[in-house]
């Protein structure tokens, strides 16, 4: 299995449930251009000390290549819409890769599910981690508020998501669901 799709935490210094990263925030070369956004917030260097992270890239866990041409949701309907079957992810070539993108958002719900995950790092402004906003669907680099796909599956599992410029508010986050485990 690929660093991208899951890569396993050491579980020996930290007996709290891992934190997911989009992967390529951890400088793993699989976004759609074939670079990262890897972030040096101190606190995810931390966390990858202790072994707590859970590195995942979705897109790539669905089946997608690197590089891969951009998608958007279409009709500015967001992730949500997607997860509910009523809006596609449509690639800027034209390409339909809906089913993709779902399967990496189910790969993330099973992650969620077995190793209770409660806090998620993902990369800002992507049609699958996004979190603040997405596109609208045009390419044409508007902004909408809405999740991306794998995120509004993350948000339905109750997982609480920041994107690395929200990192002060995650590490908040964290240590207050710690101090009441
Ligand atoms: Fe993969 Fe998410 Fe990063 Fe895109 S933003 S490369 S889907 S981890």
């Amino acid at each position: 299995m690929s660093a991208s799709e899951e890569a396993k935490p050491d579980r020996k210094a930290a007996d709290s449930p891992p934190i997911l990263v989009s992967a390529c925030l951890l400088g793993e070369t699989i976004r759609y251009h074939g670079g990262h956004a890897r972030c040096e917030h101190p606190a995810l260097e931390r966390w990858l000390a202790e072994g707590r992270v859970l590195s995942l890239c979705p897109e790539v866990a669905g089946g997608l290549p690197t590089p891969r041409p951009p998608s958007e949701v279409a009709d500015a309907a967001g992730g949500e819409a997607v997860l509910a079957g009523r809006a596609r992810v449509i690639e800027k070539s034209g390409g339909d890769v809906t089913a993709q993108f779902l399967t990496g958002a189910r790969l993330a719900q099973a992650l969620v599910r077995k190793h209770g995950i409660r806090v998620a790092i993902l990369k800002e402004g992507s049609p699958t981690c996004g979190s603040s906003y997405t596109h609208d669907g045009r390419f044409l680099g508007v902004h909408i508020p809405q999740p991306g796909v794998t995120t509004a599956m993350l948000l339905q599992e109750g997982v609480r998501v920041f994107s690395e410029a929200q990192l002060d508010e995650a590490v908040a986050c964290v240590e207050a669901l710690d101090r009441s485990a």
